[in-house]
């Protein structure tokens, strides 16, 4: 048998003890927002990596633990970091539930509950693989670090500066961890980035009331108005942003990048019936790709001021609140886009509030480096189609700490089911994506071990 069929052998026969290992984990709540059971889903959690012949240990940062854990291969060079998070999203609403969401039920091939599939259903993936591999004699010659954050649906606030406190016993040569829903065909997607995102917000001020609109409008400065000029002066009508360097540092997509993009699966068409819009925004001459992974954003997200409520009320408001969102792009920053727009709002608007909401850089490491290329061919092996790979996602997470604090080459995978239901209730996995996760684990192990260290120790970037 080849190393693959043995894998998927010990997989088949150890099913149900997979599966039971899973639940025992799901059953213990973690709800990061609501502190409801996160310690205690620590606890939990470091005893099957114990069980699984893993060194872990719970550690303490300033807000819910860091579960750790490091197995170790005689003769291994090669370090890969292994991320995931335990917490979940609150379940609310707890009726729409079809089986309670801390007791995992098995329906129709799927288990749920919820963290079935976001994350607990995949990062204990790579736990079981290593128990796996050990008892069928197939470890490959790769060391392993786990870091398991108690945070992430509250969006990490204490990992900064874990992993700064912690740089060097966190010291890898690629990181890499499996989250999220495969593309809606089946296929795993494998990504390398994501955007960064500024989230600021504009409050401008006109008199110390509310007032009469009739009576005063006119002479009295509006707010609303102020900020509509504003944001006016921010954007051309095609979406692309004129504040004064926001372009600067955005990196173009590379020629392969490029080819990449035109294979991952767009059907314009469906995505307009789907969202209910006959066209699309943003410089015609993108892509819908290219504008999602390679070009920055500057979005409205919320505006509030006067009064929209029922029946009619004819009043000059006294203050305007406008939320803006940044989406960036490799290589921009953050801070500096935070000072670009300040300093274009003081320009044109000086009597207007700035306030930074919320700050995350952008990440990206080259899909073409050899550790890169051995991922991307080991989880279309594990899935049996090739997956969709995106050099960034639309979204955020913490790739750039990563990337940037540590330095190291970010590799992310999606295991669950597409349907897996994250964030909303009757979240699930199915059972195959479950114990094909595993398979996807095992064979990275494998492929990455294989590798020359020489060849994995490029630079990141991003
Ligand atoms: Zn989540």
């Amino acid at each position: 048998m080849s190393l693959e069929e043995r894998i998927r052998a010990g997989i088949e026969a150890r099913k149900s003890e997979l599966i039971g290992t899973l639940c025992r984990l799901l059953r213990q709540p973690s709800v990061s927002a609501q502190g409801l059971g996160v310690d205690e889903c620590a606890a939990v959690l470091r005893d099957i990596m114990a069980a699984h012949g893993i060194a872990a240990r719970v550690m303490p940062t300033a807000g819910h633990p860091v579960v750790y854990g490091e197995y170790q291969v005689p003769g291994a060079h090669t370090i890969m970091l292994l991320y995931g998070h335990y917490d979940v999203q609150p379940p609310e609403p707890y009726e729409a539930w079809v089986s309670p969401p801390f007791e995992p039920t098995i329906r129709d091939g799927r288990i749920y509950a919820r963290g079935a599939g976001d994350n607990k259903g995949q990062l204990i993936t790579h736990v079981l693989a290593v128990k796996l591999l050990a008892d069928l004699g197939l470890m490959p010659k790769v060391n392993l670090k786990f870091i398991f954050e108690g945070e992430e649906e509250s969006l990490s606030p204490s990992l900064p500066a874990f992993l700064r406190e912690h740089a060097e016993l966190l010291r890898a040569d690629v990181f890499y961890a499996a989250d999220g829903p495969r593309h809606p065909s089946g296929r795993p997607v494998v990504f390398f980035g994501v955007r960064g995102v500024v989230g600021v917000e504009l409050v401008a001020r006109g008199a110390n009331r509310d007032l009469h609109s009739g009576e005063f409008g006119g002479p009295v400065p509006n707010p609303a108005w102020t900020l509509v000029e504003l944001l006016s002066t921010m954007r051309f009508p095609d979406g692309r942003v004129t504040i004064e360097g926001f372009y600067d540092r955005v990196v173009p997509p590379t020629a392969y990048e490029r080819e990449l993009l035109a294979r991952i699966p767009f059907d314009a068409e469906e995505v307009k019936r789907d969202l209910g819009i006959t066209a699309f925004a943003g410089p015609p001459d993108l892509s819908w790709y290219e504008q999602l992974m390679f070009q920055p954003t500057l979005t409205i997200s919320g505006m509030a001021s006067g009064y929209t409520g029922p029946g009619v009320k004819g009043v000059l408001p006294s203050e305007a609140v406008v939320r803006l969102e940044a989406r960036l792009v490799a290589d921009q920053d953050p801070d500096d886009i935070f000072a670009k727009i300040a300093r274009h709002v003081r320009r044109y608007a000086p009597e207007v509030e700035v306030r930074l909401l919320s700050r995350s850089a952008p990440s990206k490491t080259s899909p073409e480096l050899p550790v890169s290329r051995a991922i991307v061919a080991a989880i279309g092996d594990a899935f049996g189609v090739e997956p969709v790979v995106k050099p960034v996602l639309g979204a955020s997470a913490p790739s750039y700490l990563f990337s940037q604090t540590l330095g190291l080459p970010v590799i992310w995978a999606t295991y669950a089911n597409y349907d897996e239901h994250n964030h909303a209730p009757n979240e699930n996995i199915t059972i195959d994506s479950f114990l094909t996760g595993i398979y996807a684990s095992a064979l990275v192990f494998a492929r990455v071990a294989a590798l020359d260290p020489a060849e994995l120790r490029v630079p990141a970037t991003g």
